[in-house]
């Protein structure tokens, strides 16, 4: 199926350990483009609500839409961008609009009037790349009124122990990546595997969705292409099922 991005604005500010090396910054910084002035998109601010020529949208019913993933949904300079982008989600209530932020202190500001217990077609997803941000950023998801909340541990920079947010039952999926693009810093499997096992434990869904380009597996280092990266990381979840398998047969 395909993967569909909506990013009604561009351009961020690093604000956290796993924004070193943002691929926003490195993809921008390859164009010429200034990364850190955020814009509101002139050509597809309205992405979800555009047709083709038979009068149908062009991202189908069903899919879900990759939100914001060259900013973030919650940045200040998006404050009068914003209240267009909800209407816009709230218009197209048959897709899903995922939203991944590192910034969710700022939540409660950005919902709109009508958010309530939030909005059955919206994710919220909170970044968290170390223990630290875990500790500092999970609690307030868990307070926060959303129908589905994720949790992406990337790009994961140490074992992280998700214990206490697990068990609340509060968090529907968590999921897992290493840093890509020159200077990458390290993803260790068995960061991946630590993650899986209290996915496991609480039973939330997990997925590991991308190795990042320098893997460590049993001790030894692997240069991963960025293309192959999530194959990899398939490659590293059916070896995780079977592991599975083999433990409780
Ligand atoms: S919050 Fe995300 S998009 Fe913004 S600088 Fe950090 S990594 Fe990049």
């Amino acid at each position: 199926m395909r993967k569909w991005q909506w990013n009604p604005w561009h351009g961020c500010h690093k604000c956290s350990p796993g924004c070193l090396n943002c691929y926003v910054y490195f993809l921008d910084n390859l164009r010429g483009k200034d990364a850190s002035i955020v814009t509101r998109s002139k050509t597809y601010f309205d992405l979800p609500l555009k047709k083709d020529r038979y009068g149908n949208y062009k991202i189908p019913s069903g899919n879900e839409i990759a939100t914001c993933f060259t900013s973030d949904f919650f940045i200040e300079e998006a404050d009068e961008w914003r209240k267009d982008a909800w209407d816009i989600i709230r218009k197209r209530s048959d897709v899903n609009f995922l939203i991944c932020t590192k910034r969710i202190e700022r939540f409660n500001l950005c919902v709109p009037e009508d958010w309530g217990d939030g909005y059955e077609n919206v994710i919220i997803a909170v970044t968290c790349e170390n223990q630290n941000k875990a500790d500092e950023r999970l609690p307030i998801l868990l307070d926060i009124s959303a129908k589905h909340k994720y949790v992406f541990v990337a790009p994961i920079l140490e074992k992280v122990d998700l214990s206490r947010f697990l068990c609340t039952e509060k968090i529907n999926l968590v999921s897992v990546g290493g840093e890509s693009y020159e200077n990458a810093r390290i993803c260790d499997f068995s960061w991946i595997c630590h993650i899986k096992d209290t996915c496991d434990k609480y039973n939330v869904t997990f997925d590991f969705h991308q190795t990042g380009s320098n893997f460590i597996k049993d001790g030894r280092q692997y240069k991963i292409k960025h293309h192959d990266e999530y194959s990899q990381a398939k490659k590293g979840m059916e070896y995780l099922k079977q592991m599975k398998n083999i433990n409780n047969p």
